[in-house]
């Protein structure tokens, strides 16, 4: 394995500016992971709960090269029922998973991915607070940095651009499994293209990995393109009720409605992506209560508004146009919290 990456015949020239960011992470900091990586024979992979395409596909691709260099690999996500959202299961790579129970009680090594804060690690917190070295990589302007080597570029549009680094630095190259992984990731997070995070260098990459043989319409309609009939039924509760206040329009989602489908709680990740398509409103929010009878917030801006500081301040996180947080209030109060801070930022 070499350190150079300027030889790939399938890695970008200059990696550190490949990102648009101007080489946010310093070299020292790839320089300490490498090193960190290379001694380590078993290496313990994380995502944020109730993970994502950008989670889960930046932790898989790294995964697929980390194993192909020998080590021993173990990759989870600290969620109560461990299961892998419908959506994602198309995704190569998930016999490295393992059920947050079986994972290694105080890693040496641990590297994190989309994960801003400590608590996006869920069951998984106390091994990572038991783990020597923890590497952070991510790409959320929120994030606390808790572990003990930061991989952070806020200007990049997913973790997934990050990990493409950290392989090609290690020497990986891709395959198909691995672009893959990491078409899923950037796909999900730009929105399929749509937001404004979409740079040149994220063109860059996704030729990059389609060039690997991508079929991306058959990713693109297992992301998006199909759901159970229920979640037909739940969109229709969840829109009978959307209300319209000023320049907030907003709905919410009970398990009750779901429990008459038997749909589970992933499959509601694309309602808010329909109701901030209100051209009357700046933002749009989606209560959706899990199934411990929490409601997990989703907030997202047109541009104005932060809703990435409004929803920190109510104790989660996210990005300025995409946020979101926990509430174990009424709906009700959720609401009229939300609207206090929303009027602050
Ligand atoms: P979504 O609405 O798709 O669940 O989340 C949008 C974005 O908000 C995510 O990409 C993530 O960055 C952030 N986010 C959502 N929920 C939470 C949360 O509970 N805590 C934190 N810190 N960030 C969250
Ligand atoms: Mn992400």
């Amino acid at each position: 394995m070499t350190p150079d990456v300027r030889d790939r015949a399938n890695g970008p020239a200059r990696v550190g500016s490949r990102n648009g960011s101007g080489g946010a992470v310093p070299e020292s900091a790839w320089d300490r992971a490498l090193h960190l990586i290379r001694q380590s024979d078993e290496i313990a992979l994380a995502c944020h709960v109730t993970p994502d395409g950008d989670a889960l596909g930046s932790m898989l691709a790294v995964a697929f090269v980390l194993r192909s260099m020998g080590k021993r690999v173990v990759a989870s996500f600290g969620d109560r029922h461990f299961a892998v959202p419908r959506l994602l299961r198309f995704l190569p790579g998930q016999e490295m998973l393992v059920p947050p129970e079986d994972y290694p009680a105080a890693p040496e090594l641990m590297i994190t991915f989309d994960t801003s804060t400590f608590e996006r690690l869920g069951l998984l917190s106390d091994n990572t607070a038991r783990a020597r070295e923890v590497i952070v990589l991510d790409h959320h302007p929120s994030n606390a940095a808790f572990g003990t080597l930061a991989l952070i570029d806020a200007k990049a549009a997913a973790t997934a651009m990050l990990a493409e680094q950290l392989i090609y630095r290690l020497g990986g190259r891709l395959d198909r499994d691995i672009a893959t992984c990491l078409y899923a990731g950037l796909v999900t997070d730009t929105g399929s293209f749509r937001y404004p995070s979409t740079t040149p260098a994220v063109h860059q990459m996704a030729a990059r990995l389609v060039a690997m043989g991508l079929r991306t319409d058959e990713i693109a309609r297992e992301l998006w393109d199909r759901s159970p009939f229920g979640a037909l039924k739940v969109l229709a509760a969840a829109l009978d009720r959307v209300t319209l206040e000023g320049g907030l329009v907003w709905t919410y989602i009970t398990r009750v409605d779901r429990a008459a489908y038997g749909l589970p709680y992933a499959e509601l990740e694309g309602i808010i992506d329909i109701v901030r398509r209100t051209d009357e409103a700046e933002v749009a929010v989606v209560l959706k209560e899990d199934d411990q009878g929490a409601w997990q917030v989703s907030t997202r801006s047109k541009g104005t508004v932060d809703v990435g500081a409004a929803c920190a301040a109510l104790g989660g996180g996210g990005h300025h146009n995409a946020a979101g947080y926990t509430s174990h209030d009424s709906v009700e109060d959720t609401m009229a919290a939300l609207r206090r801070e929303l009027g602050k930022v």
